[in-house]
């Protein structure tokens, strides 16, 4: 669901704010939902946007909160201008969260964003979902590679080396068909070595063509719970999407 949504969990106090994206220019995952919700008509994105980077604006400054995170539901690097310029006072001297397609991250934009925000920590989630190639590429669809699974892990040590202030982190899909529960706890194991951060994501299906969810073991909650940095069970208002609620066995 678009909008701010302020939360206190294992990553600490802070705003979620999600803005109205156009559509992914990949949009080829099998798992994702997130079209439902993008529009076409830039007026339409832009000023819905508006309307949320303002409120988002308020609370941070009201909450005192120092940690935002920014999603559209696709690349950050696909927002209008509009959106990304209005974003300047919610990132600047916070930690700022955005997502990325692997493609869009490179040095110099690292250091054009770090340049432009003047963030204080900028923390890029990038959606490798499985560290295992095939499940990536033939059952998720992602487009991106292991090759760029590794690229990302080393760019991370160059941004530090010349003195970013960059992290890159990545998300972890389970409970999904096609999925197995022992390519999770690899995944975890391989994540935790290349990137600076781990969030499990917890699959939920929104159309009829999507993969079907499936259960998830007591063994593997307890595994992510306590080697994940954050496990997102979804089902929170911000995973209404398109006005749809996610389905998952209990
Ligand atoms: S890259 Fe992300 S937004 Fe684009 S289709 Fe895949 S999951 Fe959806």
């Amino acid at each position: 669901m678009i909008g701010v949504f302020p939360e206190n969990d294992r990553l600490g106090r802070r705003l979620v704010v999600i803005l109205r994206g156009f559509p992914c220019a990949w949009g080829k995952c099998t798992f994702c939902p997130f079209a439902v919700e993008q529009s076409l008509h830039t007026r339409h994105v832009i000023e819905d946007n508006r309307k949320i980077i303002g409120k988002a604006v308020q609370l941070a400054e009201e909450g005192g909160y120092e940690r935002v995170a920014v999603f559209n539901g696709g690349s950050f690097h696909e927002l209008p201008y509009d959106s990304v310029e209005k974003l300047r006072p919610l990132a600047r001297g916070r930690i700022f969260e955005v997502e990325e397609r692997s493609e869009y991250v490179t040095l110099d934009m690292l250091e054009t964003l770090i340049g432009y925000y003047r963030p204080q920590r900028l923390i890029v989630r990038v959606g490798f979902e499985t560290a295992n190639e095939r499940i990536r590429e033939e059952v998720l669809r992602k487009g991106m590679p292991d090759s760029e699974m590794l690229r990302l892990s080393r760019l991370r040590l160059e941004a530090r080396e010349r003195g970013l202030p960059v992290e890159i982190w990545t998300y972890l899909l389970f409970g999904m068909e096609g999925i197995p529960e022992d390519s999770v706890y690899e995944s975890l194991r391989v994540f935790k070595k290349l990137f600076d951060g781990v969030i499990a994501v917890r699959y939920h299906r929104y159309l009829p063509r999507h993969p079907r969810p499936v259960p998830v073991s007591g063994d593997l909650a307890r595994f992510l719970e306590e080697n994940a940095d954050l496990v997102d069970w979804g089902g929170e208002d911000q995973w209404v999407i398109g006005g749809r609620k996610g389905s998952a066995p209990e």
